[in-house]
């Protein structure tokens, strides 16, 4: 290991200092302005932070849930976050969460099961995937929609998402945004267990001895360097989504483009990881979302056109079947005048998303209108040609005839007022690949051989996805894959 100087100053760490979710965490200070003289002692002298079973580094969706479960197998845990507060980009996550074989489907009398849910997301994400890791989230997906509840954390609202094959995507039944809502809950139950978490905190570096992981150097909030020492590490620090060396690096045409990704989301678990041998998969493998409105990169959830959006262009007509994968829609609006589109609802779907009262109408980030008529002029574009749109949109569904773009869900008619029209166009939204994990959530080498004392969930990870990820399955992998990484990495601990 990294020798820690013997003068250090043996900082206690703030047990029982508790995750504060969405406002500021745990020891909450900014690193701003220490003064020179501290900082350079600060050189040599690097802060000991203390020792601990685990150290998970971010409290995004896959951090929290492996937080928690470790903490509930007896591990002395500590949490880090990088930004003044947990969440990360789960906190946007807006749709819902995929599971299959729940009560809820049950009780909907909608047929599921571990294999179709598998053939969705390996048809959805380009046959790439890797089947045994993607056979694993949806056989551990309604284990993990029973742990959420059981902690009152409830999916039980059943949607629709792209590509899926039933109605199989979990939302709260308030019609919250589900990222901010399991946010929300696991900080809770971070709190309840007097979990040990800190933000403003970045881990820079992967600590080893005897080549196993043994600690992690951190930048703490004064900026200052502080190792923790532990005997596992869960990395679970998201994609890169918000750097832009490392999205030229690996598909250099999205360089432009808008993203939906908060500014931490920098690739630092697959920089860090990959210093001390950790292999990548599916690197260059990145998601672009065909809804979000560009000018503040706001993410209008995919559940709108689950229940009944449909996209118009800047003629004002359809041009595709909306409920195809989010790479497909992409694409389609790619090849339209502007390389935009408009997503147009009505009250009824509004009703069933609070997102679009708080992200849209609050911020005026949409058009209202009482008419279709009054809408397609609030848009500029051609009015006859948008309300004949929607008009023969409206008219296919009551005639039960096919759609001429071949949509055959959430055929919901756009009639009542009022009518709503979000200007959108493709954002960079999510990373399918990166570091190399078996099931076990091991971090594997370019042998295929686990780093001892290494593991990782959530979007830092790649293998899952392949070549497009579907709608509800970011929040399920986490949540699986969060606790598979805590289950092995306290077996590990403890053995
Ligand atoms: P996931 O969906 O996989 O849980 P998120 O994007 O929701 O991913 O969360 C990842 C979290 O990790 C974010 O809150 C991010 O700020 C944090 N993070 C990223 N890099 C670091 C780092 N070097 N040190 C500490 N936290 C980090």
């Amino acid at each position: 290991m990294r020798t820690t100087e013997s003068k250090l100053t043996r900082r206690s760490f703030l047990t029982g200092a508790v995750v504060a979710g969405l406002g500021a965490m745990g020891a909450g200070l900014t690193g701003c302005g220490a003064p020179r003289s501290f900082a350079q002692e600060a050189e040599k002298n690097t802060i000991d932070g203390g020792a601990y079973d685990i150290v998970v580094i971010g409290a995004g969706g896959a951090g929290m849930a492996a937080t928690v479960g470790a903490s509930d197998q007896g591990a002395k845990v500590l949490l880090l976050e990088k930004m003044p507060v947990a969440g990360g980009n789960t906190c946007f996550a807006e749709g819902g969460m995929n599971a299959c074989c729940t009560k809820y489907q049950a009780e909907a009398g909608i047929q599921d099961s571990v294999d179709l849910f598998a053939a969705d997301t390996y048809a959805g994400g380009h046959e790439k995937g890797n089947m045994e890791l993607i056979r694993h989230m949806c056989e551990n997906s309604n284990a993990a929609i029973e742990w959420l509840g059981s902690m009152g954390i409830t999916l039980s609202k059943l949607g629709t998402s792209g590509g899926a094959s039933v109605k199989r995507i979990h939302r709260p039944e308030t019609g919250e945004a589900v990222g901010k809502y399991i946010v929300k809950g696991m900080t809770e139950q971070c709190r309840q267990r007097g979990v040990s978490a800190v933000c403003n905190t970045k881990v820079e570096e992967l600590l080893m001895e005897d080549g196993k992981v043994a600690g992690v150097r951190a930048t703490n909030p004064n900026g200052l360097p502080i190792v923790y020492h532990c005997k596992a590490v869960i990395v679970s620090t998201g994609g890169f989504g918000a750097n832009h060396k490392m999205l030229a690096q690996y598909r250099p045409e999205l360089i432009d483009a808008v993203t939906t990704n908060q500014p931490g989301t920098q690739g630092d678990g697959i920089i860090f990881s990959q210093a001390i041998g950790a292999d990548l998969v599916d690197i260059g493998e990145i998601q672009v979302h065909p809804t979000v409105e560009q000018t503040t990169a706001t993410l209008l959830s995919e559940n709108i056109r689950g229940d009944g959006a449909v996209l118009v262009n800047i003629d004002g007509e359809r041009f595709m079947n909306e409920l195809l994968t989010r790479d497909v829609v992409s694409a389609g609006e790619w090849s339209q005048p502007e390389k935009r589109a408009w997503a147009i609802f009505d009250k009824s779907v509004a009703d069933n998303n609070t997102s679009i009262e708080e992200k849209f109408v609050a911020r005026d980030l949409c058009k209202v209108a009482n008419s279709l008529d009054e809408l397609g002029q609030k848009m500029g574009v051609p009015v006859d040609a948008f309300v004949q749109s929607i008009t023969s949109y409206n008219d296919n569904i009551a005639a039960d005839a096919a759609d001429p773009f071949g949509r055959s869900k959430s055929l919901n008619p756009i009639v009542t007022a009022p009518f709503y029209a979000v200007s959108v166009a493709p954002g960079i939204h999510h990373c399918m690949g990166g570091l190399r994990v078996n099931v076990d959530a091991e971090v594997l080498d370019a042998d295929g051989k686990p780093i001892p004392g290494l593991f990782a969930a959530g979007e830092v990870t790649g293998g899952i996805h392949g070549g497009n990820r579907l709608g509800g399955n970011a929040v399920c992998d986490i949540n699986v894959n969060g606790r598979q990484a805590q289950e092995t990495a306290c077996k590990y601990v403890f053995a």
